[in-house]
């Protein structure tokens, strides 16, 4: 399998580079250069498979011959091995054809760590033996900071430095990050939105001076490998409920479009999906794109989901690239007028390309009535993402079943769920010392001379 960006100007890389590579040269992202798929009877064989041995069986054609089958299983044994429940992503009825995918039993209770976790192995054995050092700098709204300290902290040959919006992420979510005090561990409170983080981010890769002096890598949702783990559990929850035999739909909270995307990927290697329903909070760039092909920038608007309160969706450009013929050069023209005009419209195949999605805007009074219903109707005490799609799930007519996707465990967000529900979630045992434990971290400016000079004294030069 060989790896191309969706803006067409990158070499292709295998699965050992574009793992460790993350954002392409040219400024695109990379994606496989097909899509392999699994027949009806390889889909219904994973009925009876563990976590670990169907992320195997649905991983296999993206690594190729990156890893032997053995050596495959033992990195997926050994990061689902720290998950709390013995089925990794369980499935939980709500009522006769609603259910709740839990993806929310990782160490950092983010369903972030589902693809994080792997990802630092993989960074582990792909750079044993060699002199390659990686810098790893990454934007958080929150859980992506959490997951990707937590599966990097200690390891060999990297370093991370996690830049989240200074007072804009929940007590838990930055204590989750700063009390990790592994030397190679670097938290940078930004003065700015998500937005302005993670445009910093992006810049450092696009400058060559920078990114000439740093093997610079990415555990944001624009690598590929982080998303191929996410297909996952699409194929583990569809074929409990009845998959290929029965097409399954799926409500999923969107922020930087990466966990949907995951969806779009299952449906292409053949999964029967009915739809993905695409739920945004107010920051709703996504569903205008998908229902009326408007992709515009707003003003961000803080929210109780601070992980959906984007304006612009990284993961949105592979599926405008998949759905625009894959061309490369087109696509990179349209991301350019989308860069400096703030806006662009899909192109008519592009919109009636993504039929397989709906949409839908859920504000702040419906998510809480989607917090009181699960409480109230299924005994389910559920995280405000959760029931951003929660709330779109119960808008939308299906014959089929519909799973929402459970994103952070409700004892990350306990405010907002006790104000909705009048419960407060506890925090689990295994992260029940957080708020005793010593924090570390700088606040910076959010301009990108205060950031690079910050990293430049810390990281490691290339060899
Ligand atoms: C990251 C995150 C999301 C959004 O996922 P994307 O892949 O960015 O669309 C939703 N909910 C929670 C809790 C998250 O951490």
């Amino acid at each position: 399998m060989r790896y191309v960006s969706t803006r067409g100007a990158a070499p292709a890389l295998d699965f050992r580079d574009v793992t460790l590579a993350g954002l392409a040269s040219d400024g695109g992202l990379y994606l496989p250069d097909h899509w392999p798929s699994l027949s009806r009877e390889a889909i219904a064989g994973l009925a009876n498979l563990s976590y670990v041995d169907t992320a195997v069986a649905v991983m296999t054609p993206f690594v190729g011959d990156a890893l032997t089958p053995g050596e495959l299983k033992a990195l997926c044994a050994q990061a689902y091995g720290r998950f709390s429940h013995a089925a990794v992503t369980p499935l939980v009825q709500l009522d006769h054809d609603r259910w709740l995918l839990e993806l929310f039993h990782g160490p950092t209770l983010a369903f972030k760590d589902v693809a994080l976790q792997l990802l630092g192995l993989l960074f582990e054995r792909f750079l044993a033996g060699s002199d390659r050092h990686l810098t790893v700098v990454g934007a958080t709204s929150g859980d992506t900071g959490s997951a990707a300290i937590d599966a990097l902290a200690g390891r060999a040959g990297v370093d991370i430095f996690m830049l989240h919006p200074a007072g804009r992420v929940s007590d838990v979510q930055r204590r989750q990050m700063t009390t990790v005090l592994a030397p190679n561990v670097h938290n940078i409170a930004i003065e700015g939105d998500f937005d302005a983080a993670q445009a910093l981010v992006k810049r450092m890769f696009n400058d060559p001076g920078f990114a000439g002096r740093f093997a610079l890598s990415a555990v944001n949702s624009i690598n590929w490998a982080r998303l191929m783990a996410q297909v996952v559990y699409y194929f583990y929850a569809a074929v409990r409920l009845g998959a290929p035999e029965r097409s399954v739909a799926f409500s999923v909270p969107t922020g930087n479009f990466g966990d949907v995307f995951a969806g779009y990927v299952a449906a292409q290697m053949g999964l029967p999906v009915a739809k993905l329903i695409v739920a945004t909070n107010v920051n709703d760039i996504l569903h205008r794109a998908i229902s009326a092909g408007d992709y515009s920038k707003g003003i961000v608007q803080q929210t109780p989901t601070p992980s959906m309160d984007i304006q612009v969706s990284s993961n949105f450009e592979r599926l405008l690239y998949d759905l625009g013929a894959r061309d490369g050069g087109a696509l990179a023209a349209q991301m350019q007028g989308f860069e400096s005009s703030g806006a662009m419209r899909l192109t008519d195949s592009q919109h009636k390309g993504a039929a397989l999605f709906a949409s839908d805007r859920v504000d702040l009074d419906d998510m809480t009535l989607a917090m009181r219903w699960a409480y109230e109707h299924a005994g389910q005490v559920i995280d405000p993402h959760t029931a951003i799609a929660l709330a779109a799930a119960r808008r939308h007519a299906s014959d089929v079943p519909v799973v929402t996707l459970a994103t952070a465990h409700p004892a990350k967000f306990r405010d907002a769920v006790e104000r909705a529900t009048g419960q407060r979630p506890a925090l689990p045992g295994r992260i029940g010392d957080l708020f005793e434990r010593e924090e570390r971290f700088v606040t910076l400016p959010g301009t990108f001379e205060a950031v690079t000079d910050y990293i430049a004294a810390r990281a490691v030069p290339r060899a």
